[in-house]
């Protein structure tokens, strides 16, 4: 069967949780980038963030 990526689950990175984004309604994973601001992550990029 081939793979569906657009259903990829998002995984635990770090032992923070995937969170859902607002925007686009995927879910994301942690980012060391977030690392200190992970609680105020509302959207997967700043794409998203801008809309
Ligand atoms: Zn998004």
């Amino acid at each position: 069967m081939p793979e569906k990526k657009s259903l990829r689950r998002a995984k635990i990175k770090n032992g923070y949780p995937p969170k859902i984004c607002l925007s686009c309604g995927l879910p994301f994973e942690w980012r060391k980038k977030w690392l200190r601001n992970w609680n105020e992550i509302k959207y997967c990029s700043e794409k998203c963030r801008r809309k």
